[in-house]
Parts: C-alpha cells; sequence; structure tokens
C-alpha cells in the first residue's frame, strides 16, 4: 500500500501548475530564512570544534547554494507561468540544488564526528529530524523535490553515525534509514493529497464556469421571454383598446354621418340656409377633431418612453380613463376617482397607462363574470414623503385564496375561452417593481379586490 503510493508519486512527472508554483514560493520565502536559522545555529554550536577554515567554507558554499536555489526556483515560477518548456530543466536542477541543500546539512552530521564530542552528534541529529519532518511542508507540494531533500541529509547522517562503528551509533543509524523511508511514505502520501486537492478545485472552477454560461444563457433567454410576453400582452391590449376606440367613434360618427344627411336632403329640397350649413360644418369640425384626438391617444397610449419623462399620476389616470371610461361605464359599471396626485415626478407615463389599463380591464371583467349589481371601480390617488400612489378598487367580491399566490405568474388565467392571456398582471408586476423601480400589491377589502401601485420619490 505504501510503497503504491511511493511508487506513484515517483512516476508522477506532470505536476500539476499550482504544486510547482507552490514549491517556488516555499523555496523563495523559506530558504533564505532557513539557512540563516540553521547556519547560525550551526556555528554557535561548533566554532569551538570545527577549524575556522571549514566553518567558513561551509557557510560559503551554504549560501551560495542558497542564492542559486532561490535563482532556480524565480525561474522556474516565471516558465511555469508562462508554459515555457524550459520548466521542466528548471525543475530539475531545482531538485537537484534541494538534494544539494540536503547534502551540507548532512555534512553537518560528519563535522560532528569528525571534530565534535560524541554528545554533538545527538544534536545534529534531533536538529536533522526536525528539518527533514519540518520539509514536508515546505517542499511536499512536489514529491521528488522532498525525498532528494530528505534522502541526502538522511544518507549523509546515518553514514556518519554507521562510521564510528560502536554497536548504539549502528542502531542510530538503522533507525534514520527506517525513518526515512518512513517520512518518504508520508511525503509521498501528502504530495497525492495535494495533487487531488488541486484536480478537485481545477475541476470545480471548470464546473463553475460551465455554470455561469449556462446562468448566463438562461438570463439572455429569459429576457428574450420577457420582450416576446411584453409583445404578447401589448398585442392583448392593443386588440381591447381598438374596441374601446372603435365604440368611442361610432357616436361621432353617427352625429357626423346625420349632419351631412340633412344638409345633402335640404339641398335636394332647395331648403338650404347658411344658418343650418354653419351649424353643420361646426358640428362635423369638432367631432372629426375629437375622433383625432382620440386616435393620438391610442398611438401614444403605445408609444414605449425610452427615457423617464415629467408626469404625475392624475395625468397618467385622466388620459386613461379620457379612452376607457365611456366603454366601461356603457357596460353599467361605474367608475369614480379621488384624485390628489398632481405633483410631478420623472417616470414612463405610457408604461404606468398600461398597467392602469390592466387593473381597469381585470376590475371590469371580475364584475362583468360575477353578475355584480352596482358595479363600481374607485380610482384613488395620493403622495406622502416617500412616493406617490394610486389604487384600483372594485366591487366584485375580491379574489380567492388559492388564486391570490398565482396572481402575477406569467400565464396564470381564470379567464375562459381564450378571454385570458394572463400575462396582464405578470407584465404590469415586472414594469412597476423593474422598470420604474415601485411596488404592486394586492388585498382583499371589504368588497372586492384592490389593487395598489407605489412609485419611490426620485433620490
Ligand atoms: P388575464 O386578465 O389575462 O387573466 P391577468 O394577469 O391580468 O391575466 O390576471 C390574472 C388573473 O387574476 C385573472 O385571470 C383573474 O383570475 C385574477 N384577477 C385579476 N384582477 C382581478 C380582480 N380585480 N378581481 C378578481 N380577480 C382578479
Amino acid at each position: 500500500m505504501q510503497s503504491d503510493i511511493i511508487y506513484r508519486s515517483f512516476k508522477s512527472y506532470d505536476h500539476p501548475t499550482e504544486l510547482v508554483l507552490m514549491l517556488t514560493k516555499e523555496i523563495q520565502n523559506g530558504v533564505l530564512i532557513a539557512t540563516l536559522i540553521g547556519s547560525a545555529l550551526f556555528v554557535l554550536l561548533f566554532n569551538e570544534y570545527v577549524p575556522y577554515y571549514i566553518l567558513s567554507l561551509w557557510l560559503i558554499v551554504q549560501f551560495a547554494l542558497s542564492i542559486l536555489r532561490v535563482y532556480l526556483s524565480r525561474k522556474l515560477e516565471l516558465c511555469t507561468k508562462k508554459s515555457d518548456p524550459l520548466q521542466a530543466s528548471y525543475l530539475r536542477y531545482s531538485i537537484i540544488t534541494t538534494a544539494l541543500g540536503g547534502f551540507m546539512w548532512g555534512v553537518t552530521s560528519w563535522l560532528a564526528v569528525i571534530y565534535a564530542s560524541e554528545a554533538y552528534t545527538y544534536y545534529i541529529l534531533v536538529i536533522v529530524m526536525g528539518l527533514t519532518a519540518g520539509a514536508i511542508t515546505t517542499l511536499g507540494s512536489i514529491f521528488h523535490a522532498y525525498a532528494a531533500f530528505m534522502w541526502s541529509i538522511l544518507l549523509m547522517l546515518a553514514s556518519s553515525f554507521i562510521y564510528q562503528g560502536d554497536n548504539a551509533h549502528i542502531v542510530i543509524a538503522i533507525i534514520s534509514i527506517l525513518s526515512a523511508t518512513f517520512l518518504t511514505g508520508t511525503g509521498a502520501d501528502y504530495y497525492l493529497k495535494m495533487r487531488k486537492i488541486i484536480e478537485l478545485s481545477i475541476e470545480l472552477q471548470s464546473f463553475n464556469t460551465v455554470l455561469e454560461e449556462r446562468v448566463q444563457k438562461e438570463v439572455s433567454r429569459n429576457v428574450e421571454k420577457d420582450i416576446q410576453l411584453m409583445h404578447q400582452s401589448r398585442l392583448a391590449q392593443m386588440g381591447e383598446m381598438i374596441s374601446m376606440i372603435a365604440h368611442q367613434w361610432r357616436q361621432p360618427l353617427h352625429i357626423i354621418s346625420t349632419a351631412a344627411t340633412d344638409m345633402d336632403l335640404k339641398i335636394q329640397f332647395g331648403k338650404i340656409d347658411d344658418a343650418t350649413c354653419l351649424k353643420n360644418i361646426e358640428t362635423i369640425n369638432t367631432l372629426t377633431q375629437h375622433l383625432s384626438g382620440t386616435i393620438d391617444d391610442f398611438r401614444d397610449f403605445f408609444k414605449v418612453t425610452k427615457e423617464r419623462e415629467l408626469t404625475s399620476v392624475d395625468e397618467v389616470v385622466n388620459v386613461t380613463l379620457r379612452i376607457v371610461k365611456e366603454y366601461v361605464e356603457n357596460k353599467k359599471i361605474l367608475i369614480s376617482t379621488d384624485l390628489d396626485c398632481s405633483e410631478q415626478f420623472n417616470s414612463y407615463p405610457n408604461e404606468l397607462k398600461q398597467v392602469l389599463l390592466n387593473l381597469l380591464k381585470n376590475a371590469e371583467d371580475a364584475l362583468l363574470e360575477n353578475w355584480v349589481k352596482d358595479a363600481s371601480i374607485h380610482i384613488k390617488s395620493y403622495h406622502d414623503d416617500a412616493g406617490y400612489y394610486f389604487e384600483v378598487c372594485d366591487n366584485a367580491g375580491g379574489i380567492d385564496d388559492e388564486v391570490m399566490g398565482k396572481l402575477f405568474a406569467a400565464y396564470f388565467t381564470t379567464k375562459e375561452d381564450a378571454m385570458g392571456t394572463g400575462l396582464g398582471l405578470y407584465m404590469s408586476k415586472k414594469i412597476i417593481e423593474e422598470h420604474c423601480g415601485g411596488t404592486l400589491s394586492v388585498s382583499n377589502r371589504e368588497e372586492g379586490a384592490c389593487f395598489k401601485v407605489a412609485l419611490p420619490r426620485e433620490g
């Protein structure tokens, strides 16, 4: 099991970029500090025993090696980041110099054996064991670097102990070799786990990217869907408005036609006089202006307001009622108003008119469906420090609890025979909440449903 882990770690040369960068970071941060502290400790312990020139030589080689290691790791880092093919060579050099670094620490145990007393060889043993165990976390991100470092130290240490020849030292040498084997297993295990973590995080990253793309696609699909829904709902509203306009035009057209027929008859019977002529022409003129006004209202109604415009809630209500009132009241539904919101603010007046039209149409449908006697719709507008409001309340009996939760969902309708599209309230909510930054809410009051639009004051 352990040997399999070591074998697998040893065979893996395709180190993940992240692990190579971890090694270079550790070498750059850790090597100089470890060299300084370790060397200072070594000089303090051995300056009395080891000849001055050997100590100096050891120090010089140790420092030169450390600088070389930092240089190579810097090169390795740059090549890794640029995916330069030289990366493999620099990694090899880094591993070789790391092994040499281990070798230099191993030399200290030979110096202890040759020049110092026996007790000092044990100090070295403790220091070396600490170094090799600690190196797992610093060099362990690349198994080969850690194994090279640890075995260089421990082989030097073991050979220095074997050199002394007595049983106690040979036992320690054997223990050192065994612990090196054990540490190799631990290092291999650490390395494989790090690899797994990196692989998982790469997988997670790509999963996240796929997810992000999918969310992006869904969002744009939603936007497209909303545009289509808006279009559908507008077409439905246009159909309703054409019926209203047709209704409004019927009577004036009839009067115009009567005036024309009146003049025609009088001309045929030679009874035409200037006064009748002028009166009839005036009637025709006034009515055609009225018809033209109606067409303008209709056209404006469906213009999309691209920029915010100055408007007021009362203006929105009055323009809408100009188109709707007569048509609705003709169905024996009384529309009453209590308007107190003429203060102007920047908003999207045409969109607000469409929302009000939706609310009025729904109230009308509910009143007709329930055969309500004395059917009425009440529109109230008001304002306070927080914003501007209008409410549309009817006396059609209100909305059932089970319907209440689905009211604003797209395509939800209770109307039969293609009478409803289920888009009116969905689009109204979108317009008020996403476009105008307000809220559209509903509640049941004593006599019927009450829809409330709240628009915030600017700034
Ligand atoms: P549609 O009018 O095409 O059905 P809406 O989104 O405008 O679509 O309305 C959804 C549903 O909400 C209606 O089918 C109706 O059941 C309910 N509703 C809306 N307004 C009222 C109201 N004033 N009174 C009772 N029910 C209402």
